[in-house]
């Protein structure tokens, strides 16, 4: 019997993971993790990697057939909403066997000080009365709604620089990636005398001291509420029990 044939739409550490838990066990899986191409230097997984966009739902769709694959792990990040819903069609199309991994959300605790909103412009109109010092961590892509509220200093952090023309005037980049830790973090909000932190609720270890620097130090913070995943029937919330659905199907 061939081993399984697993795509993994990746782009997260969790993605990462899983992809290395699959890689180790040659004679059973058979591991390719695909990524966007947004980073400039990704963070490889292990076994095969392809890079770049399928081509809407139709072209992953007949990638799945092309390369035979016997099971899709959809491990996007959660505001990755567009390539889970293609994950959805595509694998009900192809009549593949889909499985979303997602980590759960983050959840207040004592003394935290949340502004949950569902988008960006919401964040940025809320920002005037919570803070003058920003500390921007939802992507260098997505800077637009900060630039419409200008009278405001923001520290962005991304892993690649963003486009100058669309940063808020008053600004300042920190290239850095994840993990990151409760120090480091400390040291950030102190060293720029952040007043309100902005992030997506992306869920995790690797970016959560964030949260926990910012309740330390009492300071307001903007989160962004996930979209709404597509229905599947198959959910995950660690690479662990992703690996045990796939063993436990019979390909
Ligand atoms: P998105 O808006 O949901 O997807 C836009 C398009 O990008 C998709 O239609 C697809 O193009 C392509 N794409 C996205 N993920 C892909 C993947 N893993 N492999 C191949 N093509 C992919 O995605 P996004 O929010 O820009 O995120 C892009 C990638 O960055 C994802 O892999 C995600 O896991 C990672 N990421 C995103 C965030 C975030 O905040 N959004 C944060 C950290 C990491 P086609 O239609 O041509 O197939």
């Amino acid at each position: 019997m061939r081993a399984a044939r697993v795509l993994i739409l990746g782009g997260t550490a969790d993605a990462r993971h899983l992809a290395a838990e699959l890689a180790a066990s040659p004679d059973e899986f058979e591991v390719t993790s695909s990524l966007a191409g947004r980073v400039a230097k990704p963070r490889l997984p292990a076994g095969e990697v392809r890079v770049g966009g399928f081509g809407g739902v139709a072209g992953l769709a007949d990638w799945l057939t092309e390369h035979q694959v016997d099971a899709l792990v959809d491990a996007t990040h959660p505001f990755a909403a567009t390539m889970s819903q293609h994950a959805a069609a595509a694998a009900a199309r192809a009549d593949v066997p889909l499985l979303a991994l997602s980590r759960p959300a983050w959840t207040p605790d004592a003394g935290d000080r949340w502004h949950e909103v569902d988008s960006l412009t919401q964040a940025a109109s809320l920002l005037p009365e919570l803070g003058r010092r920003v500390f921007l961590t939802t992507g260098r892509t997505e800077l637009a709604p900060f630039a419409a509220v200008p009278q405001l200093w923001y520290l962005i952090r991304s892993v690649d620089p963003p486009e100058p023309a669309a940063c808020p005037p008053d600004h300042h980049v920190l290239l850095d990636r994840g993990p990151f830790t409760l120090e480091g973090e400390r040291a950030v909000l102190r060293e720029h005398r952040v007043e309100v932190l902005v992030t997506k609720n992306s869920g995790g270890q690797a970016t959560v001291p964030k949260l926990l620097a910012a309740r330390e130090a009492g300071l307001p913070v903007v989160l962004l509420r996930r979209p709404a995943p597509p229905a599947v029937h198959a959910t995950a919330s660690t690479p662990a029990e992703t690996v045990n659905w796939l063993r436990g199907r019979a390909f």
